[in-house]
């Protein structure tokens, strides 16, 4: 067997994930390139995405704020040492998360009235930073344009609140429908209110620059994901991979015509052909769903998957990679360590899901390398 390639002598399967620290940095500066003038929140829910805050913050500290959910996130941030804002993207649950806000200065988005009432409720020498958001559309958080200055007019009269921010999200950023009723609608409702305004995700940033204002809050584009893949690609919007999944083959196997390959003989060898077995499966984060064909970089050279994906492994086309052998590198997205890409937004295609959902179930045994 060849000599594993990067991988400790420890690990119990020659699989690992990478981060990469520099994508991320560019990343974030192609974005900020889309809106120059305003600041950039880093979104870094979901544990930064699946790439771990710890991991990622190197990368995006450069950033003007970050923005995400969890308390527990705010808090490791806070231990990173990031000063800077932090942003509660759905506020706060209940009251007590507000006293966590004055401990951890934290920024928050205030959606719904009950979170007014917190905010009434709550004991505080210091007035604390708010969004007030409106649902313009999507009716997902926020209140309604015709109730926004409402809100925005309690919120106001009370001690517990300083600044208070203008916040929307967008349904259709990504695609055909755009972002113009939104707009209008968020326009003319917060016409003469003052405050910054947010409003932008990493889909309104790359293609409705016209809606950059104070503060657009970048996602997936920091993870060099296209938002609106397949119209355009990650290179397209300059934006490179920031995680790879790299394993390798563990097996080979030589196949005659009409072999079959893998848990339901889902596939059928037209001909005599060879393939590799590779140590990742669907508990490393590798879709199940993903069909024959799902493309697979080995060595760095495009192939493909054959039959189903199973829990540990899953095989994929050596039959015009001769050079291909047990130990040979196989990436299942991501660039691979000679720098050739296989986007992770074609891998999600193959899913039929987004890039988003790959990245944020990478596996917890797959072990990651920072570099
Ligand atoms: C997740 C999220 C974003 C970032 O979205 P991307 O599509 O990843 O850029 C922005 N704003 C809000 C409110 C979000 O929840």
């Amino acid at each position: 067997m060849q000599a594993r390639r990067g991988y400790s002598c420890t690990m119990p399967r020659p699989i690992q994930a990478t981060i990469h620290t520099q994508a991320l940095r560019h990343n974030l500066q192609s974005a900020r390139a889309r809106a120059p003038d305003a600041r950039a929140w880093a979104v870094v829910k979901a544990n930064a995405y699946g790439h771990g805050i710890e991991r990622a913050f190197e990368g995006l500290r450069g950033a003007d704020g970050f923005a995400l959910l969890d308390l527990d996130e705010a808090q490791r941030l806070r231990a990173l040492g990031w000063r800077g804002p932090i942003l509660l993207l759905e506020g706060v649950f209940e009251l007590r998360d507000l006293e966590w806000c004055s401990r951890l200065d934290l920024w928050h988005t205030v959606h719904h009235e009950a979170q007014i009432d917190m905010l009434a409720a709550h004991k505080t020498n210091v007035p604390q930073r708010v969004f007030l958001k409106m649902n313009s559309g999507m009716n997902r958080l926020g209140f309604r344009p015709e109730h926004y200055r409402a809100a925005w007019t309690r919120l106001n009269a009370l001690p517990q609140v300083d600044e208070i921010s203008l916040m929307t999200h967008f349904s259709d950023a990504d695609g055909p429908i755009g972002v113009a009723k939104q707009l209008a609608a968020f326009e003319a409702a917060s016409l003469d209110l003052p405050g910054e305004r947010c409003i932008s995700n990493s889909a309104a940033t790359l293609r409705h620059a016209q809606c950059a204002n104070d503060w657009v809050r970048i996602g997936i584009a920091l993870y060099g994901s296209a938002p609106d893949h397949p119209e355009h690609r990650a290179a397209h919007w300059g934006l490179q991979p920031t995680m790879s999944l790299r394993a390798q083959i563990i097996a080979t196997q030589d196949l005659l015509p009409g072999d079959t390959v893998g848990y339901g003989s889902g596939f059928v060898a037209e001909r005599a052909m060879r393939i590799g077995v590779v140590a990742c499966g669907y508990a490393d984060g590798y879709p199940r769903i993903c069909p024959t064909g799902t493309p697979v970089l080995v060595d760095g050279a495009r192939s493909r998957t054959v039959g189903r994906v199973s829990m540990d492994m899953l095989a994929v086309d050596l039959s015009a990679l001769p050079g291909a052998d047990l130990g040979s590198e196989v990436t299942l997205w991501g660039a691979a360590s000679t720098g050739e890409v296989l986007c992770i937004d074609e891998v999600a295609a193959c899913a039929q899901t987004l890039g988003y959902e790959l990245m944020c179930a990478l596996a917890q045994r797959v072990p990651v390398l920072v570099e």
